[in-house]
């Protein structure tokens, strides 16, 4: 029996892939206006960094990693998010002594987790991110925000919401636990055992649980926004009213919760509003966190970012009917006839893509026909037909497919005429 892709993965084949390549390069693109800078971390790190970087209450460190042991008998997990080997990067590198503060940096690459495989949701996706840190500036949480609703606008998604929370500092954060350990502690007995066991340990991680989300209590939770104390109200006063200045919409929604320990202040999420998205809409996550560089070995500062996958992207473009403006077709396709022309056109093809023509050629030996029908599949904008005449008297003759006017070009000067007649367009 044939062996098949693994569960939850999926080939990206060409006629896609160029979708892929196209939010890429937008993304880096938008990344170097608002100078943040490429970091390529290892797709599996030390199983500790994980536990400790995204927490251990959590579904991802409880339930979604893959972890093995390699034959030196440590434990390696395949990443499943990419802030903590940001961090962990950031700290081993001692980013923090760069001049140039707070450091930013993007990534993009396959992240893994095991989870139940549904539509928008993979055991492998590929996760573009940012992560800014080093600044405590409310100033920044806009910018981070306002950067990923670049990308998503450029690449031309419009049914789009930002939604935005304050989790506080820890001050409030304290208070608000309290508030919810009174909330939930009476009846959590009628909570899922993960909440139950959540109840001490990271009580904000109840409000997130999918089973439970419809108990009663869910609503009437004490929200966070109460907690508030007076500079992390002003914190987030600041971040909407950066928010506003740049004119970025968004809904405030105390429920919306990052249940990691080390999240603090803002939290954003932005989802797709497209008609036939699908059950999950969320395409974006991201907040600031405080006590990670530290936890990774590092000095006390503070971080912001946010990660979303290309999938989900490419969804909700899909279901917004947005055709990706990729490019098709190739500017030459090269017909010979005969053998000596066939051996002639190894060079000319290679000299027109070194002239920077994307170019092909005939390789199964096809008569003309079946070689023009090739170039009409390629969407050449011109083909080339040297024939065994032609050779003989140094000319080659240049279609332009569009229009159908044909040229008569000299053998050896073909590059240059070609190029003269493209720009000339
Ligand atoms: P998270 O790290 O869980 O906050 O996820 C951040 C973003 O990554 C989400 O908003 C999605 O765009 C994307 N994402 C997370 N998990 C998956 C998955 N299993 N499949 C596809 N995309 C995912």
């Amino acid at each position: 029996m044939a062996v098949k892709i693994p569960r939850g993965t999926q080939d990206i084949l060409p006629g896609e892939v160029e979708k892929w390549q196209y939010i890429e390069r937008i993304a880096e693109e938008i990344c170097d206006k608002f100078q943040y800078k490429g970091i390529r971390t290892p797709i599996f790190e030390h199983t500790e960094l994980f536990e400790r970087g995204v927490g251990d209450t959590t579904d991802i460190v409880q339930k979604e990693m893959y972890t093995f042991t390699d034959k030196g008998d440590r434990s390696l997990t395949l990443r499943p998010e990419g802030t903590a080997a940001v961090v962990r990067s950031f700290v081993e590198n001692k980013m923090y002594g760069d001049p140039n503060q707070p450091v930013k940096l993007f990534y993009s690459g396959p992240m893994f987790r095991y989870e139940r495989p549904q539509s928008g949701r993979y055991r492998q996706f590929v996760q573009f991110g940012v992560e800014a840190i080093g600044s405590e500036d409310p100033a920044i949480d806009a910018e981070v925000i306002s950067l990923v609703m670049s990308i998503y606008r450029k690449v031309g998604l419009k049914n789009i919401q930002l939604v935005i929370n304050s989790l506080g500092d820890q001050e409030s954060r304290i208070a608000h636990r309290e508030a919810l350990i009174q909330h939930f502690q009476p009846r959590i007995d009628e909570f899922c055992s993960d909440c139950q066991n959540r109840l001490e340990k990271n009580p904000l991680r109840i409000l997130d649980c999918k089973k439970d989300r419809d108990h009663e209590l869910m609503n009437s939770a004490p929200s966070i926004l109460q907690y508030l104390n007076e500079s992390s109200r002003q914190y987030f006063e600041k971040v909407k009213h950066y928010l506003q200045l740049l004119n970025i919409e968004f809904v405030v929604d105390p429920t919306l919760v990052r249940g990691l320990d080390y999240y603090n202040h803002t939290a954003f999420e932005i989802m797709s509003n497209a008609e036939g998205f699908g059950a999950i809409t969320t395409l974006c996550g991201g907040g600031r966190y405080h006590g990670l560089v530290k936890q990774m070995g590092g000095p006390e500062i503070p971080g912001i970012g946010f990660a979303f996958s290309i999938e989900r992207l490419l969804s909700a473009l899909e279901a917004e009917g947005v055709e990706l403006p990729i490019s098709k077709g190739i500017d030459c396709y090269i017909v010979s006839l005969g053998d000596k022309a066939a051996d002639y056109t190894v060079k000319l093809l290679q000299d027109l893509r070194e002239a920077g023509f994307s170019a092909e050629r005939d390789y199964q030996q096809r008569k003309m026909k079946a070689q023009m029908k090739a170039a009409d599949r390629l969407q050449a904008r011109f083909v080339a037909i040297l024939g065994e005449d032609e050779l003989n008297s140094q000319i080659i003759n240049l279609k332009n497919m569009e229009s159908g006017e044909q040229k008569e070009l000299s053998l050896n000067q073909f590059i240059e005429e070609f190029c003269q007649i493209v720009e000339g367009k």
